[in-house]
Protein backbone atom coordinates (compact mmCIF):
# COMPACT_ATOMS: atom_id res chain seq x y z
CA UNK A 1 0.00 0.00 0.00
CA UNK A 2 1.66 3.57 -0.98
CA UNK A 3 1.37 5.87 1.87
CA UNK A 4 0.20 9.63 0.43
CA UNK A 5 1.77 12.28 2.40
CA UNK A 6 0.99 16.45 2.80
CA UNK A 7 3.14 18.79 4.31
CA UNK A 8 2.32 22.88 5.72
CA UNK A 9 4.27 25.13 7.81
CA UNK A 10 2.54 27.92 10.03
CA UNK A 11 4.37 30.71 11.90
CA UNK A 12 2.68 30.75 15.16
CA UNK A 13 3.20 33.01 18.03
CA UNK A 14 2.20 30.60 20.76
CA UNK A 15 2.41 27.26 19.05
CA UNK A 16 2.57 25.18 21.75
CA UNK A 17 -0.59 26.68 23.35
CA UNK A 18 -2.37 26.42 19.78
CA UNK A 19 -0.76 22.32 19.37
CA UNK A 20 -2.42 21.39 22.98
CA UNK A 21 -5.62 22.97 22.00
CA UNK A 22 -5.54 20.95 18.76
CA UNK A 23 -5.24 17.99 21.27
CA UNK A 24 -7.43 18.30 23.41
CA UNK A 25 -9.88 18.71 20.33
CA UNK A 26 -9.45 15.86 18.81
CA UNK A 27 -9.06 13.62 22.37
CA UNK A 28 -12.58 15.10 22.88
CA UNK A 29 -13.70 13.41 19.52
CA UNK A 30 -12.53 10.11 20.54
CA UNK A 31 -9.07 9.98 18.33
CA UNK A 32 -5.95 8.73 19.62
CA UNK A 33 -3.57 11.48 20.65
CA UNK A 34 0.04 10.96 21.20
CA UNK A 35 1.59 13.97 22.61
CA UNK A 36 5.35 15.12 23.45
CA UNK A 37 6.85 17.93 24.14
CA UNK A 38 6.78 20.13 20.91
CA UNK A 39 4.82 17.36 18.99
CA UNK A 40 1.87 15.17 18.61
CA UNK A 41 0.88 12.39 16.68
CA UNK A 42 -3.24 12.24 16.00
CA UNK A 43 -4.14 8.36 14.95
CA UNK A 44 -7.21 9.32 12.58
CA UNK A 45 -9.61 6.37 11.49
CA UNK A 46 -8.72 7.23 8.15
CA UNK A 47 -4.76 8.01 8.57
CA UNK A 48 -2.29 10.37 10.82
CA UNK A 49 -1.86 13.76 11.42
CA UNK A 50 0.79 14.85 13.17
CA UNK A 51 2.57 18.13 14.16
CA UNK A 52 6.36 19.83 15.24
CA UNK A 53 7.05 22.94 16.17
CA UNK A 54 10.29 24.22 15.34
CA UNK A 55 10.51 27.94 17.85
CA UNK A 56 7.54 29.74 16.30
CA UNK A 57 6.92 27.66 13.48
CA UNK A 58 4.46 25.00 12.96
CA UNK A 59 4.68 21.92 10.77
CA UNK A 60 1.43 20.15 9.91
CA UNK A 61 1.52 16.47 8.41
CA UNK A 62 -1.37 14.43 6.91
CA UNK A 63 -0.55 10.47 5.91
CA UNK A 64 -2.89 8.50 4.36
CA UNK A 65 -3.23 6.30 1.96
CA UNK A 66 -5.77 7.57 -0.76
CA UNK A 67 -6.33 11.06 -1.47
CA UNK A 68 -9.61 11.41 -0.25
CA UNK A 69 -8.79 10.28 2.79
CA UNK A 70 -5.16 12.91 2.97
CA UNK A 71 -7.96 15.48 1.97
CA UNK A 72 -9.98 14.77 5.04
CA UNK A 73 -7.18 15.00 7.10
CA UNK A 74 -6.15 17.98 5.99
CA UNK A 75 -9.00 19.69 5.83
CA UNK A 76 -9.36 18.58 10.01
CA UNK A 77 -6.18 19.81 10.68
CA UNK A 78 -6.65 22.91 8.58
CA UNK A 79 -9.85 23.59 9.60
CA UNK A 80 -9.47 23.00 13.97
CA UNK A 81 -6.34 25.04 13.75
CA UNK A 82 -8.45 28.02 11.84
CA UNK A 83 -10.82 27.92 14.38
CA UNK A 84 -8.54 28.57 17.63
CA UNK A 85 -7.98 32.17 18.71
CA UNK A 86 -5.02 33.63 17.48
CA UNK A 87 -4.61 31.11 14.61
CA UNK A 88 -7.75 32.08 11.86
CA UNK A 89 -5.25 34.44 10.15
CA UNK A 90 -2.38 32.14 9.99
CA UNK A 91 -1.37 31.29 6.07
CA UNK A 92 -0.92 27.82 5.33
CA UNK A 93 -0.10 25.96 2.21
CA UNK A 94 0.02 22.67 2.11
CA UNK A 95 2.43 20.76 -0.20
CA UNK A 96 2.61 16.81 -1.45
CA UNK A 97 0.67 14.60 -2.52
CA UNK A 98 -2.90 15.66 -3.66
CA UNK A 99 -2.49 19.32 -3.91
CA UNK A 100 -2.36 20.27 -7.53
CA UNK A 101 -5.60 18.61 -7.86
CA UNK A 102 -7.87 21.17 -9.18
CA UNK A 103 -11.53 18.69 -8.10
CA UNK A 104 -11.98 17.36 -4.53
CA UNK A 105 -11.38 13.66 -4.52
CA UNK A 106 -14.25 13.39 -2.48
CA UNK A 107 -16.97 15.14 -5.04
CA UNK A 108 -19.23 12.90 -7.14
CA UNK A 109 -21.70 14.36 -10.20
CA UNK A 110 -25.05 12.27 -10.23
CA UNK A 111 -28.40 12.66 -12.41
CA UNK A 112 -31.66 11.61 -11.66
CA UNK A 113 -32.44 7.86 -12.72
CA UNK A 114 -35.29 7.09 -11.23
CA UNK A 115 -38.35 9.06 -9.02
CA UNK A 116 -40.50 6.71 -7.22
CA UNK A 117 -43.25 7.79 -4.36
CA UNK A 118 -43.23 5.44 -1.28
CA UNK A 119 -45.50 7.41 0.78
CA UNK A 120 -47.52 10.57 -0.07
CA UNK A 121 -44.62 12.51 1.68
CA UNK A 122 -41.56 10.52 0.68
CA UNK A 123 -40.16 10.27 -2.65
CA UNK A 124 -37.30 8.22 -3.00
CA UNK A 125 -34.61 9.72 -6.15
CA UNK A 126 -32.34 7.12 -7.01
CA UNK A 127 -29.38 9.01 -8.82
CA UNK A 128 -26.85 7.85 -11.79
CA UNK A 129 -23.01 8.22 -11.69
CA UNK A 130 -19.59 7.04 -11.68
CA UNK A 131 -17.05 5.41 -9.45
CA UNK A 132 -19.80 5.40 -6.25
CA UNK A 133 -18.04 2.18 -4.56
CA UNK A 134 -17.12 4.74 -1.44
CA UNK A 135 -20.49 5.23 -0.61
CA UNK A 136 -20.98 1.34 -0.06
CA UNK A 137 -19.94 1.84 3.47
CA UNK A 138 -21.06 1.73 6.91
CA UNK A 139 -21.35 5.15 6.83
CA UNK A 140 -24.85 6.30 7.27
CA UNK A 141 -24.44 9.95 5.36
CA UNK A 142 -24.02 12.19 2.42
CA UNK A 143 -24.00 15.93 1.79
CA UNK A 144 -25.99 16.94 -1.30
CA UNK A 145 -25.34 19.59 -3.20
CA UNK A 146 -27.91 21.36 -4.57
CA UNK A 147 -27.60 23.73 -7.78
CA UNK A 148 -30.20 26.69 -7.54
CA UNK A 149 -33.48 25.94 -9.99
CA UNK A 150 -32.43 26.62 -13.60
CA UNK A 151 -28.36 27.49 -12.75
CA UNK A 152 -25.57 24.83 -13.97
CA UNK A 153 -24.02 23.20 -11.64
CA UNK A 154 -20.83 24.95 -9.91
CA UNK A 155 -18.74 23.04 -7.19
CA UNK A 156 -17.04 24.01 -4.16
CA UNK A 157 -13.11 23.31 -5.01
CA UNK A 158 -9.56 22.35 -2.87
CA UNK A 159 -8.51 25.50 -1.64
CA UNK A 160 -4.61 25.65 -0.98
CA UNK A 161 -4.97 25.82 2.90
CA UNK A 162 -6.85 21.90 2.28
CA UNK A 163 -9.88 23.60 3.40
CA UNK A 164 -12.90 23.58 0.11
CA UNK A 165 -13.42 26.88 -1.32
CA UNK A 166 -17.29 27.37 -1.48
CA UNK A 167 -18.64 29.07 -4.69
CA UNK A 168 -20.72 31.86 -4.38
CA UNK A 169 -23.09 34.11 -6.04
CA UNK A 170 -26.47 33.18 -7.71
CA UNK A 171 -24.83 29.72 -9.16
CA UNK A 172 -23.87 28.79 -5.23
CA UNK A 173 -25.17 25.09 -4.39
CA UNK A 174 -26.78 24.32 -1.31
CA UNK A 175 -25.68 21.80 0.46
CA UNK A 176 -28.20 19.63 3.00
CA UNK A 177 -27.83 16.18 4.70
CA UNK A 178 -29.61 12.85 3.56
CA UNK A 179 -29.11 9.29 4.05
CA UNK A 180 -27.64 6.96 2.03
CA UNK A 181 -30.54 4.37 1.53
CA UNK A 182 -29.33 2.24 -0.99
CA UNK A 183 -26.17 1.71 -3.21
CA UNK A 184 -25.55 -0.59 -6.26
CA UNK A 185 -22.19 0.76 -7.25
CA UNK A 186 -21.93 -1.96 -9.91
CA UNK A 187 -24.83 -0.27 -11.49
CA UNK A 188 -23.67 3.06 -10.62
CA UNK A 189 -26.72 4.09 -8.37
CA UNK A 190 -27.26 5.56 -5.38
CA UNK A 191 -30.59 6.11 -3.81
CA UNK A 192 -31.97 8.76 -1.32
CA UNK A 193 -35.64 8.66 0.23
CA UNK A 194 -36.53 12.56 0.76
CA UNK A 195 -39.15 14.04 2.88
CA UNK A 196 -41.63 15.80 0.86
CA UNK A 197 -42.21 18.67 4.19
CA UNK A 198 -43.78 21.88 4.41
CA UNK A 199 -41.68 25.02 3.93
CA UNK A 200 -39.49 23.09 1.81
CA UNK A 201 -36.33 24.50 1.18
CA UNK A 202 -33.93 23.64 -1.12
CA UNK A 203 -33.53 19.65 -0.08
CA UNK A 204 -37.08 18.87 -0.25
CA UNK A 205 -38.07 21.26 -3.07
CA UNK A 206 -35.51 19.94 -4.94
CA UNK A 207 -36.78 16.47 -4.46
CA UNK A 208 -40.67 17.86 -5.51
CA UNK A 209 -39.86 19.12 -8.83
CA UNK A 210 -37.06 16.54 -9.85
CA UNK A 211 -36.81 15.57 -13.35
CA UNK A 212 -34.96 12.28 -14.75
CA UNK A 213 -31.03 13.95 -15.88
CA UNK A 214 -31.58 17.22 -12.95
CA UNK A 215 -27.86 16.80 -11.77
CA UNK A 216 -26.53 17.20 -7.88
CA UNK A 217 -23.13 16.66 -6.21
CA UNK A 218 -22.72 14.61 -3.56
CA UNK A 219 -19.65 14.59 -0.87
CA UNK A 220 -19.04 11.91 2.04
CA UNK A 221 -20.22 9.54 3.37
CA UNK A 222 -19.44 10.20 7.04
CA UNK A 223 -21.75 9.15 10.01
CA UNK A 224 -21.62 6.50 12.49
CA UNK A 225 -24.50 4.04 12.80
CA UNK A 226 -25.44 1.62 15.63
CA UNK A 227 -22.85 -0.38 17.33
CA UNK A 228 -22.87 -4.15 17.70
CA UNK A 229 -25.79 -5.12 20.41
CA UNK A 230 -27.90 -7.42 21.67
CA UNK A 231 -30.79 -5.19 22.41
CA UNK A 232 -31.46 -1.96 20.22
CA UNK A 233 -33.49 0.79 20.92
CA UNK A 234 -34.54 2.51 17.62
CA UNK A 235 -36.16 6.20 17.04
CA UNK A 236 -37.06 8.48 14.34
CA UNK A 237 -39.81 10.35 12.69
CA UNK A 238 -39.83 10.37 9.01
CA UNK A 239 -36.51 11.70 8.05
CA UNK A 240 -34.88 9.26 9.79
CA UNK A 241 -36.72 6.09 8.07
CA UNK A 242 -34.48 6.04 5.72
CA UNK A 243 -31.58 5.46 8.25
CA UNK A 244 -33.45 3.11 10.32
CA UNK A 245 -34.97 0.84 7.23
CA UNK A 246 -31.64 1.00 6.37
CA UNK A 247 -30.42 -0.31 10.17
CA UNK A 248 -32.73 -2.91 10.49
CA UNK A 249 -31.83 -4.24 7.29
CA UNK A 250 -28.20 -4.33 8.14
CA UNK A 251 -29.05 -5.82 11.61
CA UNK A 252 -28.31 -9.54 12.86
CA UNK A 253 -31.53 -12.00 12.43
CA UNK A 254 -31.23 -12.18 16.30
CA UNK A 255 -31.00 -8.82 16.97
CA UNK A 256 -34.05 -7.40 19.67
CA UNK A 257 -35.73 -4.49 20.81
CA UNK A 258 -37.49 -1.60 19.50
CA UNK A 259 -38.58 0.73 16.82
CA UNK A 260 -40.31 3.76 17.64
CA UNK A 261 -40.93 5.48 14.50
CA UNK A 262 -43.33 9.04 14.40
CA UNK A 263 -44.83 9.82 10.83
CA UNK A 264 -47.86 12.12 9.76
CA UNK A 265 -50.61 9.24 8.90
CA UNK A 266 -51.32 5.90 8.52
CA UNK A 267 -50.51 6.27 5.33
CA UNK A 268 -46.92 7.51 5.72
CA UNK A 269 -45.26 3.91 7.07
CA UNK A 270 -43.26 1.52 5.22
CA UNK A 271 -43.01 -1.78 5.17
CA UNK A 272 -40.10 -2.23 6.80
CA UNK A 273 -37.61 -5.06 6.58
CA UNK A 274 -37.01 -6.08 10.45
CA UNK A 275 -35.85 -8.82 12.21
CA UNK A 276 -38.37 -10.55 13.88
CA UNK A 277 -37.08 -9.75 17.52
CA UNK A 278 -37.64 -5.77 16.72
CA UNK A 279 -40.80 -4.67 17.27
CA UNK A 280 -42.19 -1.63 15.67
CA UNK A 281 -44.19 0.90 17.00
CA UNK A 282 -45.66 3.92 14.70
CA UNK A 283 -46.69 6.78 15.92
CA UNK A 284 -49.25 9.34 14.10
CA UNK A 285 -49.05 12.73 14.74
CA UNK A 286 -52.87 12.92 13.33
CA UNK A 287 -52.52 16.52 12.11
CA UNK A 288 -50.30 18.27 14.41
CA UNK A 289 -47.23 19.99 12.67
CA UNK A 290 -44.23 17.89 12.34
CA UNK A 291 -42.10 19.02 15.56
CA UNK A 292 -44.53 20.79 17.34
CA UNK A 293 -44.55 17.94 20.16
CA UNK A 294 -42.83 16.02 22.05
CA UNK A 295 -45.30 12.68 21.67
CA UNK A 296 -42.18 10.93 20.20
CA UNK A 297 -39.77 11.40 23.10
CA UNK A 298 -42.19 10.42 25.78
CA UNK A 299 -43.08 7.18 23.70
CA UNK A 300 -39.59 6.34 23.80
CA UNK A 301 -38.81 7.54 27.43
CA UNK A 302 -41.58 4.65 28.38
CA UNK A 303 -39.84 1.92 26.26
CA UNK A 304 -37.94 -0.19 29.59
CA UNK A 305 -34.18 -0.29 29.04
CA UNK A 306 -32.98 -4.00 29.82
CA UNK A 307 -30.05 -4.07 32.25
CA UNK A 308 -28.89 -7.97 31.77
CA UNK A 309 -28.33 -7.32 27.95
CA UNK A 310 -25.92 -4.99 25.92
CA UNK A 311 -28.00 -1.66 25.04
CA UNK A 312 -27.32 0.42 22.05
CA UNK A 313 -29.90 3.58 21.59
CA UNK A 314 -29.92 5.68 18.12
CA UNK A 315 -32.43 8.29 17.52
CA UNK A 316 -32.30 10.48 14.37
CA UNK A 317 -35.39 13.49 15.58
CA UNK A 318 -36.30 17.09 15.29
CA UNK A 319 -33.84 18.90 17.44
CA UNK A 320 -36.23 19.25 20.84
CA UNK A 321 -36.81 15.63 20.55
CA UNK A 322 -32.89 14.77 19.99
CA UNK A 323 -32.28 16.80 23.06
CA UNK A 324 -35.15 15.07 25.53
CA UNK A 325 -33.65 11.69 24.23
CA UNK A 326 -30.03 12.75 24.29
CA UNK A 327 -30.19 13.93 28.09
CA UNK A 328 -32.71 11.04 28.82
CA UNK A 329 -30.27 8.52 27.57
CA UNK A 330 -27.20 9.78 28.99
CA UNK A 331 -28.56 11.53 32.67
CA UNK A 332 -31.48 9.26 33.69
CA UNK A 333 -30.56 5.34 31.92
CA UNK A 334 -26.85 6.38 32.14
CA UNK A 335 -25.97 4.51 28.88
CA UNK A 336 -22.25 5.13 28.28
CA UNK A 337 -21.21 7.77 24.97
CA UNK A 338 -20.34 4.22 23.18
CA UNK A 339 -23.66 2.39 23.70
CA UNK A 340 -26.01 5.51 22.19
CA UNK A 341 -26.19 8.12 19.42
CA UNK A 342 -28.84 10.97 19.35
CA UNK A 343 -28.83 13.28 16.19
CA UNK A 344 -30.42 16.35 15.86
CA UNK A 345 -31.69 15.85 11.67
CA UNK A 346 -33.43 19.16 11.47
CA UNK A 347 -34.78 21.86 13.59
CA UNK A 348 -38.46 23.50 13.75
CA UNK A 349 -38.03 26.92 12.29
CA UNK A 350 -34.39 26.55 11.34
CA UNK A 351 -32.93 26.09 7.69
CA UNK A 352 -30.21 23.44 7.54
CA UNK A 353 -27.56 26.24 6.92
CA UNK A 354 -28.65 28.44 9.56
CA UNK A 355 -27.55 25.58 12.04
CA UNK A 356 -24.44 25.29 9.68
C1 LIG B 1 -27.45 12.69 9.38
C2 LIG B 1 -28.75 13.16 8.73
C3 LIG B 1 -29.41 12.34 7.84
C4 LIG B 1 -30.62 12.77 7.26
N1 LIG B 1 -31.25 11.96 6.36
C5 LIG B 1 -32.38 12.37 5.77
C6 LIG B 1 -33.04 11.57 4.78
O1 LIG B 1 -32.57 10.50 4.40
N2 LIG B 1 -34.20 12.04 4.23
C7 LIG B 1 -34.73 13.27 4.59
O2 LIG B 1 -35.76 13.67 4.04
N3 LIG B 1 -34.11 14.04 5.52
C8 LIG B 1 -32.96 13.64 6.09
N4 LIG B 1 -32.35 14.43 7.01
C9 LIG B 1 -33.01 15.69 7.41
C10 LIG B 1 -32.80 16.80 6.38
O3 LIG B 1 -31.41 17.07 6.24
C11 LIG B 1 -33.51 18.06 6.90
O4 LIG B 1 -34.90 17.83 6.96
C12 LIG B 1 -33.22 19.28 6.03
O5 LIG B 1 -33.61 20.41 6.78
C13 LIG B 1 -34.00 19.29 4.72
O6 LIG B 1 -33.56 20.39 3.97
P1 LIG B 1 -34.53 21.40 3.24
O7 LIG B 1 -33.66 22.15 2.30
O8 LIG B 1 -35.72 20.69 2.70
O9 LIG B 1 -35.04 22.35 4.40
P2 LIG B 1 -34.23 23.53 5.14
O10 LIG B 1 -33.85 24.61 4.20
O11 LIG B 1 -33.12 22.92 5.94
O12 LIG B 1 -35.36 24.07 6.13
C14 LIG B 1 -36.46 24.82 5.62
C15 LIG B 1 -37.62 24.72 6.63
O13 LIG B 1 -38.10 23.39 6.63
C16 LIG B 1 -38.20 22.90 7.96
N5 LIG B 1 -37.99 21.45 7.93
C17 LIG B 1 -36.86 20.76 7.67
N6 LIG B 1 -37.09 19.45 7.72
C18 LIG B 1 -38.39 19.30 8.03
C19 LIG B 1 -39.23 18.18 8.24
N7 LIG B 1 -38.78 16.93 8.13
N8 LIG B 1 -40.53 18.40 8.52
C20 LIG B 1 -41.03 19.64 8.63
N9 LIG B 1 -40.27 20.76 8.46
C21 LIG B 1 -38.98 20.58 8.16
C22 LIG B 1 -37.12 23.66 8.70
O14 LIG B 1 -37.41 23.69 10.08
C23 LIG B 1 -37.17 25.03 8.05
O15 LIG B 1 -38.18 25.80 8.67
C24 LIG B 1 -31.14 14.04 7.58
C25 LIG B 1 -30.44 14.87 8.47
C26 LIG B 1 -29.26 14.44 9.05
C27 LIG B 1 -28.53 15.36 10.00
Amino acid sequence: MTLLAAEAQVHLADAERHVAHLCEHFEEHDFLVEAAPGRARIAFDIGTGSLEIDRDRLTLRAEADDTTRLAAIKFMLAQHLQELPGAAEARLIWTGDGCADTTLPSLREVRVRRIEDLTPHLRRITFGGQDLARYDAPDMHIHLLIPPEGQPPVWPVPGANGIPVWPEGPSAPAMRTYTVRRVDAAAGEIAVDFVLHDAPGPGAAFAARARFGDVVGLLGPGGRGVAQADWYLLAGDETALPAIARILERLSPEATGVAVIEVGEVADELDLAHPEGIALHWLHRTGAPAGSTLRLAEAVKAVPIPQDRSVFAWAGTEFETFKALRAHWRKTCGLPRDRHLAVAYWRRGHSEDADA
